[in-house]
């Protein structure tokens, strides 16, 4: 009997803890999944709560009921892993030893990492939609928002879901204007990025965008400091941004049990992993899934879901004594909420930046192209979380490696993800 032990039952630690139930015999593989809390948030709905478009309790489900009968579910903290020993240590002085660890821990916010972001009118002026709690300050917040400027800051990238920043842009657009006061707010959208997003063909489309909807786009900006209470964002090279509601993303880090355990992870948290076999740099019983690895694609629930049947393939290749396969190829694919019932739809790779067409293939949804129907797969996809991601299901026609079918390489630029 092999054990397996998943620490982490988000989105990547629970479709792979399915997966792996469904590929090999219980007698002879024994899975264990950790968290430290039985609130499994489905992360994509939090862009909606500050709209009021959903409520933050209508997003959470209990996480050991998401795991097939027959998974073990500890609920405890990490303290840290001894790599050495193969051995996990937990809060409560409990250790448990592993034949193969999957390491499912995703990513964190650090507002303490920028200067007075978490200080004085923090859940005031200040708010983050990238949590629950942030998530419902800021929809009161703009409930009561009568005029003024708003500022959407991103820190620093890595960052979870890239493009969720952007849709809020959008969606304040479509808020305001529904409240018939659009006139009356300035939308400002401030990246550390040179355009609205990381790749050229996308990101000249979605600044296009924001233009029309007469949202300021403030490039190369990286935030050293957050005056709540002056209403300013202070940037390393002087510039400042005066607001009078700031909407900022956190600068992201890999949990902080990595950082406890000598020689797991790097300066930020994350864990070495190689981007195609998934397989950790720190030792060969060690793999990664989803937003805690290193990998440069994006850090988003399509990469996790997609990395899955690789990372799950090569737990078994490496369970055999087989060699590993460089499965994974980056694949990403995102929906971009636009605002009044649209949405685009992007889908890209290591090697293939974001294109125009359809998909999954030459008839389907379209690409780079808002549109009625990508804004209800948008709202579709929820259910496909609870009831085919999650489970580890197939869903119809969605494969983990990106099709070219239906793709128009309008250019033939082949970028490497941020
Ligand atoms: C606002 C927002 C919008 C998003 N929108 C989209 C979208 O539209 N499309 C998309 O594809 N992705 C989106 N994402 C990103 C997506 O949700 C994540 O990329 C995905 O959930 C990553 O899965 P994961 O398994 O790596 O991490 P998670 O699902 O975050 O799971 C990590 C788990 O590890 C646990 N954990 C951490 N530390 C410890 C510890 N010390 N001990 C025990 N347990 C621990 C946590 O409790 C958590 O359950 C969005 C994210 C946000 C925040």
């Amino acid at each position: 009997m092999k054990h397996v032990v998943i620490l982490g039952g988000g989105t990547g630690g629970t479709l792979v803890a399915n997966r792996l139930l469904r590929q090999h015999d219980p007698h002879e593989l024994m899975i264990t999944v950790v968290d430290q809390d039985d609130q499994h948030v489905y992360q994509p709905g939090l862009l909606f709560v500050p709209f009021g478009l959903t409520h933050g309790e209508d997003i959470v489900r209990s996480r050991h009921r998401q795991l097939h009968d027959g998974i073990a579910f500890r609920q405890v903290g990490v303290d840290h892993v001894d790599v050495a020993a193969n051995q996990v240590h937990f809060e409560d002085g409990s250790v448990l030893a592993y034949d193969v660890l999957i390491i499912a821990t995703g990513a964190v916010l650090v507002p303490e990492e920028t200067e007075g972001l978490a200080g004085p009118g923090w859940m005031e002026k200040v708010f983050t939609f990238y949590n629950q709690e942030g998530a419902a300050g800021l929809q009161s917040a703009l409930a009561s928002f009568e005029g003024g400027r708003i500022v959407i800051n991103i820190v620093d990238m890595p960052i979870k879901c890239p493009v969720a920043p952007l849709e809020f842009a959008f969606l304040a657009d479509w808020y305001f204007t529904q409240r018939g006061i659009r006139d009356k707010v300035e939308l400002v959208y401030v990246t550390p990025l040179d355009g609205a997003f990381t790749k050229p063909v996308a990101s000249a489309q979605l600044g296009d965008m924001l233009k029309e909807r007469g949202v300021e786009l403030v490039t190369e900006f990286n935030t050293g400091e957050v005056d709540g209470d002056g209403g300013r964002l202070i940037g390393y090279d002087g510039r400042e941004i005066p607001f009078d509601l700031a909407v900022v993303v956190p600068l992201h880090g890999g949990a902080p049990y990595v950082g406890r355990s000598p020689g797991l992870g790097d300066e930020l948290n994350f864990v070495p992993t190689d981007e195609r076999t998934l397989q950790s740099k720190v030792a060969s019983n060690i793999f990664v899934i989803g937003d805690a690895a290193n990998v440069p694609a994006s850090k988003a629930g399509s990469v996790t879901h997609f990395e899955g049947d690789a990372l799950v393939e090569n737990v078994g290749h490496f369970l055999g004594g087989e060699p590993l396969e460089p499965a994974f190829d980056g694949h990403a694919n995102c929906f971009i909420e636009t605002g009044f019932h649209k949405a685009l739809l992007i889908d890209f790779n290591y090697d293939t930046e974001p294109l125009p067409g359809h998909y999954p293939g030459p008839v389907g949804l379209p690409l780079l192209k808002e549109s009625r129907l990508n804004h209800l797969g948008k709202l579709m996809f929820q259910w496909f979380y609870w009831h085919s991601l999650l489970p580890g299901r197939d869903i119809p026609g969605i494969h983990a490696d990106m099709p070219e079918s239906g793709k128009r390489h309008a250019s033939s630029a082949r970028t490497q993800e941020e």
